[in-house]
């Protein structure tokens, strides 16, 4: 698969998994992410870093990053 720059790849949040505890709002860098009625919604894409903090400190283990940009 091939991304070019304009194209954007993001972390994938599950609802049915999510908890809404807000830890990924907490904790993104970025501030992409917010709590929407009780939900994340990744409301800047474009100031994710796609650093992956979500989804390593998301109790339920609802977000994944679908996979890693490695540049040569
Ligand atoms: S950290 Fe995980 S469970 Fe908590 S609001 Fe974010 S996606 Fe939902
Ligand atoms: S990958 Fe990093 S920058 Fe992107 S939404 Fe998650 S915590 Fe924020």
């Amino acid at each position: 698969m091939i991304v070019d720059s304009e194209e954007r790849v993001l972390p994938q949040i599950n609802l049915d998994l999510c908890s809404g505890c807000g830890t990924c709002v907490d904790t993104c860098p970025s501030e992409a992410v917010a709590l929407i009625d009780g939900h994340p919604v990744i409301v800047h894409p474009e100031d994710c870093a796609y650093c992956g903090d979500c989804e390593d400190l998301c109790p339920e283990g609802a977000i994944s990053l679908p996979y890693e940009i490695v540049f040569e």
